[in-house]
């Protein structure tokens, strides 16, 4: 109620300042001028009639000594006034006397003019506005807000659950928190448990994370309130600000809620991080959002759900405790998940006996949901074009080719000759690391991309390590070069798919020489002073206090730890060739490997 009295004194206010606007636009119509030929302003300038001269561009305006009129001449543009005058026969100390200005007109300034003349219009206009949209919003209930202003932010009550979203079951086990708080937030608030507000969901376009947070208000029955980040790049300054609040505002008022913020890196990206939209409202967002997340109280029942795809930019303060400190990962599926996501999609759609979905998840390495979804359409599409009453696996597979070549495709196909090559780089990782005792047991194993690397072998630390010792840091130099030992071993070439790896090696290697002393060459010093953002963790450079003569032992040191590392990875591989074959085998065929199954590869 108070807020719609506000709202009309604002339009009393514009009222006003229309009517005003529209009354000096018509009385204050701009001077006349009198057009006359330069000549006759020489004359009179030899007479020593004028006053004043004022020059912009082609025109010349005269203010006469004894007139209140003004006239107008024009001259050649890019001649000067003087020059030109002087060429009229008016002398130098007559053009001496006469003031002359000359008036920069830029194009700005044309366009302030006619915008000014257009500003009256405008104000007539946003009244218009204001006034339906006060009139529609009185009769309007609860979800009016969303609802009239759809373009801010989008209100919903989802449908789907937990059963529409595949493949990704370790994300779901850890939101059943979020429902059950969501359901009954009194029972959690009577244990004064603390339950995030904040859940960031990571992972490539298509992976589900849209998807995945409708499904917990879906399953919790609670109203899902999303904007997208990237809209906030184009807006003026403090648009952003103002949506933000009003999302929240909206949806602290329908708690138990959620709100889905998607690209948040498109606002949360760290300070000087790339180029694109305006800083000044970047951030003024992503403070709103921190201001907002941070007044939460106890009882607000609302989370907050984010999406993004590139974590690694994400400002720090977005991360920080009592902000999206849940982070769940959605990787691409692996074969089996894609089988699951598959059986979601032709749940409710007739298939011929000859369909085999294992072959088809088989078929479609790199796949992310949203092409799989695309895919399972595009069947469908062709088997009503065809007039069948059921998908065949001819349809599939050449949706399958479709959705390849198609523009929206989230993510491209790994060949059979990369898979191979991801596989023995993989495998070539977690054999090094296997056999090396200092090396942290592996996990899991995945030939599918995920983020910068190709596939990844994830090592879990035994404990957490204060001190780390150099056997240690030598056993994992070569684990890292495992992959690219690998490839070499078995292609006789090498691929940039260990470009990653290579990066971190030297990072390594060059921070044992020169942080922690650990080269018996160099000593036990350090070089350089490390200098660090603090906020940002973030290194920006180094001070150099050290001679060209020890910089160049410094790379020759990093460069033998390296190259002894490589020729470590070498050896364990080619004894293990056998292994290494084995390995790489299994996971071209299940993508993904863990746990025991793992660990039956590894040792014999
Ligand atoms: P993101 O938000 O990660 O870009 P979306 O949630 O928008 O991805 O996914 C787009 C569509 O792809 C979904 O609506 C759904 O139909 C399909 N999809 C994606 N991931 C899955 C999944 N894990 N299980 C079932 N369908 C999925
Ligand atoms: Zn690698």
């Amino acid at each position: 109620m108070r807020k719609s009295a506000g709202r009309s004194e604002l339009i009393y206010l514009l009222i006003l300042i229309a009517v005003g606007a529209l009354l000096f636009s018509m009385f204050s119509s701009p001077k006349t001028y009198t057009e006359v030929p330069l000549s006759t302003v020489a004359q009179w300038l030899k007479d020593g009639q004028v006053e004043e001269l004022i020059v912009s561009d082609g025109e010349v305006k005269v203010k006469k000594a004894e007139s209140s009129r003004y006239y107008i001449a024009y001259k050649e543009v890019g001649v000067s006034i003087t020059e030109t005058l002087t060429n009229l026969g008016v002398p130098p100390e007559k053009l001496a006397q006469v003031k002359i200005a000359v008036e920069k007109r830029s194009r700005i300034g044309e366009w302030v003019t006619i915008l000014g003349g257009l500003l009256p219009l405008v104000f007539v206009a946003a009244l218009f506005y204001l006034l339906m949209r006060q009139a529609q919003g009185a009769n309007n209930q609860a979800f009016s807000f969303g609802k009239s202003r759809a373009r801010l932010f989008t209100t919903e009550r989802p449908t789907v659950t937990f059963d529409d979203v595949a493949g990704v079951d370790e994300a779901k086990e850890e939101l059943k928190e979020v429902v059950e708080f969501l359901r009954e937030p009194q029972k959690f608030a009577a244990l004064g448990a603390r339950i995030p507000k904040g859940v960031l969901l990571v992972g490539p376009p298509g992976t589900g994370k849209t998807l995945l947070a409708k499904a917990v208000a879906g399953e919790a029955g609670v109203p899902f309130f999303s904007i997208s980040g990237s809209e906030f790049v184009e807006m003026f300054v403090g648009v952003g600000a103002a949506r933000v609040r009003d999302l929240f505002d909206q949806a602290k008022r329908h708690s138990p809620c959620i709100v889905f913020i998607d690209e948040i890196d498109a606002v949360g990206r760290y300070r000087g991080a790339g180029l694109g939209g305006s800083h000044d409202e970047r951030e003024q967002t992503l403070n709103q959002i921190l201001v907002e997340m941070d007044g939460f109280d106890t009882d607000t029942n609302v989370i907050v759900m984010a999406a993004t795809n590139r974590p690694d930019i994400l400002d720090p303060a977005l991360l920080r405790p009592g902000r999206f400190d849940r982070r769940i990962v959605l990787d691409r599926p692996d074969v089996k998940g894609r089988k699951a996501i598959l059986q979601v999609h032709v749940r409710n759609k007739p298939l011929d006996k000859d369909v085999d979905l294992d072959v088809l998840a088989r078929e479609t390495p790199g796949f992310v949901g949203a092409d799989i979804e695309n895919m399972v359409n595009e069947a469908a599409i062709l088997a009503a074009r065809r007039n069948k009453k059921a998908i065949g696996m001819k349809e599939f597979q050449e949706a399958i080719e479709r959705v390849i070549a198609g523009p929206e495709r989230k993510s491209r196909i790994i060949s059979e000759e990369e898979k191979r090559i991801i596989a023995y780089h993989e495998a070539g990782h977690a054999l090094v690391m296997h056999f090396l005792p200092n090396c942290d047991p592996v996990h899991k194993i995945s030939i599918i991309a995920r983020g910068m690397a190709l596939g990844y072998t994830m090592p879990l630390p035994e404990e957490d390590r204060y001190l780390h010792r150099k056997s240690k840091f030598l056993d994992e130099l070569a684990g890292l070069l495992g992959g690219r030992a690998a490839e070499e071993i078995v292609f006789g070439d090498i691929t940039t798919g260990a470009a990653n790896d290579l990066e971190q090696a030297t990072k390594l290697a060059r921070a044992m020489v020169t942080r922690y002393g650990m080269s018996e060459k160099l000593g036990p010093m350090t070089f350089g002073e490390k200098q660090e953002l603090v906020f940002l963790g973030k290194e920006i450079g180094e001070q150099r206090e050290y001679s060209e003569k020890v910089a160049q032992e410094i790379d020759e040191e990093v460069r033998r730890i390296i190259r002894e590392a490589y020729e470590r990875a070498k050896e364990i591989l080619t004894k293990h060739r056998d292994k290494l074959d084995r390995l790489a085998q299994a996971l071209m065929e299940k993508e993904t490997l863990e746990g025991d199954e793992l660990k039956a590869y590894l040792s014999d």
